[in-house]
């Protein structure tokens, strides 16, 4: 059986994210934008009504609602507000996944209560300067001795790189071999040989601190590998399938947003004497937005209802990703032309959205790598 509407219980953490962003973002969405400061003030208050904890099970002090449906309902709303701000939100549990996914009993004990108390940054550090849409081919290495690994490399375009409490750091075991020798381990902010290099500069989600991490001799605990050595890829690319949704529900919000302000400004502009909304023109570009918007959420939430029946989501999280990213980026883009020449200003928010959009198609997998992904199945006869 197929129904579309919400559970009472998702209903309300949707309401609670959106009066949050509606309150809490939205005023403060270009002063972020415009400081490249990370958000502290309004990621302490979601920290407070619970929009960084729902997600983890109550035995690690969690609101237990550990499904990837609801996380899509959170993250649209947030992204909605802005989409910088949602990811330095929501991206404090990108860490999370994995452990949640590969930790043994022990480092979920550890670990995961520390993502339900306040602000807690986690980072998933897989990216290298080298290797970006070829993970497999990443350089870190990770050298066992004794009880101990060393970890050496460079890790880029890190969300929360060189400021996280806590980091998922991505090395091999065995350089030379690809995904085989990939190994996921966790690793404390303050240890040693770990540190922040080169803070980015953004085109959009300026609101979210992008870095290189540094690893020189850092040494990780035989304890804190996650999963098996050779296992780190899998994990990696399992977490996406939790993820990826998420992303997909996130560039939903950014479009919507953009989408009811070009709405609500065709009504109202007046051109040739009448509302531009009157031109077919205009009403095409908004039917087309209205529509991409609605394929793009059922794509998501199909994806992560996936995921929450325990099914291979593989394929439809990067169908998910790949279409709410490239419809965003259109809609966000139509937005500003619906605008005309007001759109283009920072006055109005619209360019904003534009610019934030772009990185929806690059981060957790370029379009062009989900249709890789996609395509790969497609031909192995999976779907
Ligand atoms: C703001 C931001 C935040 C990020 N956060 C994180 C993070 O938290 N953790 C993390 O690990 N990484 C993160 N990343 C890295 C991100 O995942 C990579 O930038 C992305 O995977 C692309 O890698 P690349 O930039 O090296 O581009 P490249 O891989 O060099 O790609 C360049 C171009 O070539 C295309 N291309 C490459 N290979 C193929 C192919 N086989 N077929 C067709 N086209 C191809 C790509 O689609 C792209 O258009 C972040 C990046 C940014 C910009």
């Amino acid at each position: 059986m197929i129904d579309f509407r919400l559970t009472e219980e998702q209903e309300r953490i949707r309401r609670l994210a959106h009066e949050f962003a509606e309150r809490e973002i939205r005023p403060v969405a270009a002063h972020y934008d415009e400081t490249e400061e990370m958000p502290w003030p309004v990621m302490e208050k979601a920290a407070r009504v619970g929009l960084t904890s729902f997600q983890y099970p109550e035995e690690y002090g969690g609101g237990g609602m550990t499904s990837a449906l609801v996380a899509c309902l959170v993250a649209e709303e947030l992204a909605w507000g802005c989409l910088g701000i949602a990811t330095a939100i929501a991206g404090a549990g990108l860490a999370a996944v994995p452990i949640m996914l590969a930790g043994t009993p022990e480092q979920k004990a550890r670990y995961l209560p520390r993502f339900c108390n306040g602000v807690y940054l986690g980072s998933f550090a897989l990216t290298e300067p080298e290797a970006g849409s070829d993970a497999a081919s990443l350089r870190t290495t990770a050298v066992r001795q004794g009880d101990r690994y060393i970890l050496n490399g460079q890790k880029r375009f890190i969300t929360h790189g060189g400021i996280a409490d806590l980091y998922v750091i991505f090395a091999t075991v065995a350089p030379g071999t690809g995904h085989r020798g990939i190994t996921a381990f966790i690793v404390e902010k303050g240890t040693p040989g770990l540190s922040a290099g080169k803070k980015e500069k953004k085109m959009g989600m300026r609101a979210s601190h992008t870095g290189d991490v540094i690893l020189e001799d850092v040494e990780v605990p035989v304890e804190n590998r996650l999963g098996e050595e050779g296992q780190g890829f899998y994990i990696a690319m399992q977490s996406f399938e939790h993820t990826r949704p998420m992303v997909a529900a996130m560039a939903v919000g950014v479009a919507r947003a953009a989408y009811e302000y070009a709405l609500q400004y065709a009504r109202e502009r007046v051109q040739f004497g009448k509302p531009i909304i009157t031109k077919q023109a205009i009403r095409f570009l908004l039917a087309d937005m209205a529509t991409e918007i609605d394929a793009a959420r059922l794509l998501a939430w199909r994806a992560a209802w996936m995921v929450d029946q325990g099914m291979p989501a593989n394929v439809t999280a990067s169908m998910a990703k790949a279409f709410a990213a490239d419809a965003a980026m259109r809609i966000t883009t139509d937005a500003v032309q619906i605008l005309g020449g007001y759109g283009y200003m920072r006055e109005y928010p619209v360019e904003k959205w534009m610019r934030d959009a772009k990185i929806l198609q690059i981060v957790e997998g370029t379009s062009q790598i989900q249709r890789v992904v996609i395509s790969q199945m497609l031909a192995m006869g999976m779907e």
